[in-house]
């Protein structure tokens, strides 16, 4: 099938490979010249598992980059939208992006095409595209538009794609729907993931996946649903694990209670600092604004926003009380992404803190797998090492921000002779306190006891 995608961002981007890889014909448009021109050269510009193989596949045969959005609409049976849609300041969705692509695609319009929206956007979008397009002189009848949510995370975005939990197909038309579900068929089929030269389905997989038809303002708003209930779970687990704090015990072993629940499940129970990232605030915001405009409000998102605020506060709390006073300190970072397996620093949670601690008065040292050039574009102030010992060498103490894999596989030995004083505080709990305390560090995680040896020392202290 042709197929055209409009944004070539995370999600554009990795949908236009994994289209390729399902063997459609795929154009891939964006009005960022230098990001094209990197793309049509096979570069991969953001980091995400899969994704530069892909490239490397499918650029300059079956898929291609460029900035005639007109012409690649006209070329195409399905277009699909998947441009930013970044949150205003009175929390709406901004949705400029997203119009002016639909005004360009109505001149591309010379024959019958599905519209599809992949970006997330507020419940009552399609209807606003459907006129958008008309306005723009695409009769009546030559054109659907259909809402496809995009649930992907970063860090394991190709996996997701191509293995998703589901696949929502909003849409009131027949015809359309058909398209759709042809464009997804080698996965709703089980063809793709029986395929010898297949990127690895990623275990508990459904295979193949459930495709579920709503209608266009179902799809719009579960999609924003998802979003804010799974922000939500991460500020309710935040939350239990600042009272875990308060009595001595530990949100690991409530999170194991919690989690065998088969209502409740494991998945999204970890505590740390709080989510961040281009998505939860923005829709959680969105999702909001959306309720409010209805005549429902929904308090409960305000309150996830608070917790999740709150959370990197008090992570800076635990750093104060490891560090003592921070002016003049040497601090090293472990991570800058919001989370482990991208390079996407947007909202992140490591950045915000960083920014307090540079302002205090502290020296950073960071260290990120990924996201150090996309740091480096927005912060001069920051010392950047070449790898999580260097950041160590001579620090004052040991901050963890990102659930790096690799963060978890660091020699201990050698991050405590590095550091000038053992104290790690942990805001993602990639360690165990009582191993840490035998390693010899004063280290702090979140919604755990303290080590015994730190608290005696404690008391010690205190009498
Ligand atoms: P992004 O900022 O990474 O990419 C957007 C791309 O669109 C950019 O390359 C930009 O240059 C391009 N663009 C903007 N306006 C354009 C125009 N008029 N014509 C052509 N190109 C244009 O955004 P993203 O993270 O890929 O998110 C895209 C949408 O998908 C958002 O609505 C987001 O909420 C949603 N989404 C994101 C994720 C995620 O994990 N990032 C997951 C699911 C859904």
């Amino acid at each position: 099938m042709k197929i055209a995608i409009i944004g070539s961002g995370y999600v554009g981007l990795v949908a236009a490979g994994c289209f390729a890889e399902l063997e459609h014909e795929v154009v891939c448009v964006d009005r960022d010249e230098a990001k094209l021109a990197r793309l049509s050269r096979g570069e991969c510009p953001i980091h995400e598992e899969f994704l530069p193989e892909l490239l490397k596949d499918y650029v300059g045969n079956r898929l291609r980059f460029t900035a005639d959005l007109p012409a690649a609409v006209a070329a195409s049976e399905v277009v699909f939208i998947a441009v930013g849609t970044p949150g205003s300041d009175s929390g709406e969705a901004d949705l400029t992006s997203v119009e002016s692509v639909a005004r360009e695609v109505a001149r591309g319009i010379n024959d019958y095409k599905v519209i599809v929206e992949k970006s997330t956007v507020p419940v009552c979008t399609a209807q606003r595209l459907a006129t958008i397009l008309e306005q723009g002189g695409a009769p009546r009848g030559r054109f659907d538009v259909v809402s496809n949510p995009e649930f992907l995370r970063e860090g394991s975005a190709v996996c997701d794609f191509l293995f998703p939990d589901r696949i929502v197909i909003g849409s009131s038309s027949a015809r359309a729907s058909d398209k759709l579900r042809a464009v997804y068929a080698p996965l709703t089929s089980g063809a793709y993931s029986m395929r010898a030269d297949a990127i690895p389905a990623p275990d508990g997989a459904p295979l193949p996946p459930p495709l579920i038809q709503t209608s266009t303002r179902s799809a719009e708003l579960l999609k924003h649903a998802a979003n804010a209930y799974l922000a939500m779970r991460v500020s309710f687990i935040n939350a239990v694990a600042n009272l875990c704090e308060s009595v001595g015990a530990s949100v690991e072993e409530v999170c194991a209670g919690l989690g065998a629940d088969s209502r409740i499940g494991p998945e999204f129970l970890q505590p740390g600092i709080g989510y961040g990232g281009a998505c939860f605030p923005k829709d959680l915001a969105a999702f909001h604004a959306v309720a409010r405009e209805c005549g429902y409000d929904f308090a409960l998102l305000d309150e996830v926003k608070r917790i999740n605020e709150m959370q990197r506060e008090r992570f800076l709390g635990k750093v104060r009380e490891a560090l003592w006073t921070i002016k003049g300190k040497r601090l090293a970072v472990l991570g800058l992404a919001f989370k482990g397996g991208t390079d996407d620093i947007r909202e992140s949670p490591a950045i915000f803190v960083v920014e307090q601690l540079l302002a205090e008065g502290a020296t950073v040292v960071a260290y990120d797998p990924a996201a150090m050039p996309r740091a480096r574009e927005v912060f001069t102030e920051l010392e950047y090492a070449e790898d999580a010992y260097e950041a160590a060498d001579g620090a004052d103490g040991l901050l963890i921000l990102t659930d790096w894999e690799e963060f978890a596989a660091l020699e201990l030995a050698r991050l405590r002779r590095a550091l000038r004083y053992p104290i790690v505080v942990d805001g993602r709990n990639l360690f165990s306190p009582e191993r840490m305390a035998e390693e010899g560090f004063f280290y702090h995680s979140i919604g755990r006891p303290q080590p015994r040896a730190q608290r005696a020392l404690k008391l010690r202290k205190a009498s």
